[in-house]
């Protein structure tokens, strides 16, 4: 069984064939070729081959951020999940809230994408989580059991195989993290609900992302559900990614 934890950077439209690769040499040459931890960086989609050979012999795993819901034919812009596989990707984000607030992706949408990337043998990061409003009205956890649900009814027999990030959406990019006990009362909540679906729900690795930053991490990850970190703004700083990947050691 692998309990590391995983630690994800979203690069989220950042980048650039320079930043790229000096972000990842520096990365390289600070974590080595062995990792104590799972480490991903999530990229924009037209460097997936310059990353996947600046990673080449690294432990540092190739994620992208979306793909497609369907397998193949006319869906202009779209990436399947056999072409994310012919790069090597090891990871896909679904469901991230900027896909599901900007591209109206819907609980079924990110379902069919999750089926998708598990037949193709990339493993989704399934992205959950409340926004304020619904917070504030006391929603939240009907709102992570609703969007977990749709991710889980949708690969069934492979339900150990997700992974599922909590990413507050009032918490992504805004500076304010959950606390963390706040994160934990959720990831809790998941855990159980995965458990109820899985013999293997204790395998399976339940991120926190949200303003994950150098100064914050040790303390989230301390949590007992909190299996790792899916990180946005500080994992384009080498400096504050690194730390992070530290504190999950
Ligand atoms: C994210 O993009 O998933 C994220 C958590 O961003 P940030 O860390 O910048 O809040």
């Amino acid at each position: 069984m692998n309990n590391k934890k995983l630690i994800a950077g979203n690069w989220k439209m950042n980048g650039g064939l320079a930043a790229n690769a000096a972000l990842l040499n520096a990365l390289n040459e600070a974590v080595g070729a062995r990792a104590l931890c799972d480490i991903a960086v999530a990229v924009p989609a037209p460097y997936l081959s310059q990353v996947q050979q600046l990673l080449a012999n690294s432990p540092i795993a190739l994620a992208a951020q979306d793909v497609s819901a369907h397998e193949s034919g006319a869906y202009t812009g779209e990436m399947s999940a056999a072409m994310l596989k012919e790069f090597g990707t090891r990871y896909v984000l679904v469901g991230h809230s900027e896909r599901r607030q900007y591209h109206g992706e819907t609980d079924a949408v990110v379902g069919a994408k999750a089926q998708r990337a598990l037949a193709a043998g990339i493993t989704p990061i399934v992205c959950v989580g409340e926004t304020l409003a619904e917070r504030e009205d006391g929603k939240t956890e009907a709102v992570v059991k609703r969007q977990l649900a749709a991710a889980i009814h949708a690969v069934t027999h492979c339900v150990s195989e997700i992974v599922v990030a909590y990413e507050p959406v009032w918490a992504i990019g805004t500076g304010k993290t959950a606390t963390p006990e706040q994160a934990q009362q959720v990831h809790a909540v998941l855990r159980a609900q995965l458990a109820a679906a899985s013999q293997k729900a204790d395998v399976i690795k339940l991120l926190y992302g949200g303003s994950m930053n150098a100064a914050n991490a040790a303390e989230l990850l301390a949590q007992p559900d909190i299996d790792g970190g899916l990180v946005g703004g500080a994992s384009l700083k080498p400096a504050d990614f690194l730390q992070i990947i530290s504190a999950a050691q």
